[in-house]
């Protein structure tokens, strides 16, 4: 549906607008339809939001365009490098509050982890950023300028996103949802590259199954021992493992997919024998599903240690028969590694 007519939402910003939406301001301002081609290829293709230098607009249309849609922008307010080349900003937001966002450079790859809420009302013991709390959602057009500023503004090339930032992303659905059209239809990256990692939101899956973009679903599952599990992630005393576990069966039939789990390995919590079994009734069929075992990153003040049986436990997954690969997270030395981020800036 077209929203936008000069009269009626006059402040929506820029991010938000359809290639239908600018048409239509368009014809009802008098332009031609390939004015809104032009201020669509400034924007998405050139990276330029500043309409006074949209130079080949009609000096009175570039004033009304700056009239009609304003621009917010993330403001940059601390960055941290990691000696191996991941970078994480601090960004103030345009409707208030602060979130971070991690670059991760990695052979041919560079990967943004993008944050969904200013906070997280979840509060998994060994997050740092379930520590804060929520102070609310994020905006999609929030959400898709922390991929649109890396890659217009500093230059920074990406060629894939993850939802594994601050926040549970399905419980800002909407939002994501527009951020991932966004980032798909509005800046081309193909959503085959971007990756929706949940706690466990048996609603929010099954929605996002009926999806057709072939966009990839990561589950932080932690423990496949219900107890442990909700020792590390309060939300699983009210939403049990077998409804996600149905959810993820209903994700993978309907779309012929495999499905991520994540598994962060800690020292004597969840990497003994009885959760490798755990784990492996888990993924029994009907599930299809490969396993990421996650190398913690200590958070100062919580009690958790990442586990030394990394490989024992990899080998006993592996013989179970079950693909398994040990994912070392980046950016760890400057706190951006997963789990980590708790908008220091120290
Ligand atoms: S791990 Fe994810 S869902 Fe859990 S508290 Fe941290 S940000 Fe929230």
């Amino acid at each position: 549906m077209v929203r936008v007519t000069p009269s009626t939402t006059p402040t929506q910003p820029l991010w938000t607008l359809s290639q239908e939406n600018l048409q239509a301001w368009m014809a009802a301002e008098g332009h031609p339809p390939y004015r809104a081609s032009q201020v669509w290829q400034w924007v998405w293709e050139k990276g330029v939001s500043d309409f006074s230098q949209m130079s080949n607009l009609p000096a009175a249309l570039r004033q009304a365009l700056a009239e009609a849609f304003p621009v917010p922008e993330l403001q940059l307010l601390h960055e941290r490098k990691s000696q191996d080349g991941t970078r994480k900003f601090l960004w103030q937001l345009p409707e208030g509050g602060t979130v971070e966002t991690v670059w991760i450079p990695h052979q041919d790859r560079a990967t943004v982890c993008v944050s969904s809420q200013v906070g997280c009302s979840l509060n998994c013991r060994f997050c740092a950023t379930g520590q804060l709390g929520l102070e609310r959602q994020l905006q999609g057009y929030e959400i898709l300028l922390q991929v649109y500023t890396l890659k217009h503004r500093l230059r920074l090339p990406v060629t894939h996103i993850v939802y594994m930032g601050m926040g549970e992303p399905l419980l800002n659905y909407s939002a994501v949802i527009e951020s991932l059209e966004g980032f798909s239809q509005k800046m081309g990256l193909s959503p085959r590259r971007i990756t929706i990692s949940t706690v466990g939101i048996p609603k929010g899956i099954r929605r996002l199954a009926e999806r057709k973009e072939p966009f990839e679903l990561a589950f932080s599952l932690h423990s496949a021992i219900p107890e442990k599990r909700q020792k590390l992630i309060p939300l699983a005393a009210h939403i049990s493992l077998e409804e996600v576990r149905e959810a993820l069966i209903t994700y993978g039939q309907t779309r012929q997919e495999w499905v991520t789990l994540e598994y962060v390995l800690l020292a004597g919590e969840n990497d003994g024998p009885e959760d490798a079994e755990a784990l492996r009734a888990f993924i029994a069929p009907p599930l299809q599903a490969k396993v990421n075992l996650i190398v913690y990153n200590p958070v100062p003040g919580l009690p958790f240690r990442p586990s030394p049986r990394l490989k024992a436990f990899q080998q006993a997954l592996l013989r179970m028969g079950i693909i398994t690969t040990i994912r070392y997270s980046r950016g760890a030395d400057v706190a951006a590694g997963c789990g980590q981020l708790a908008r220091q800036t120290g």
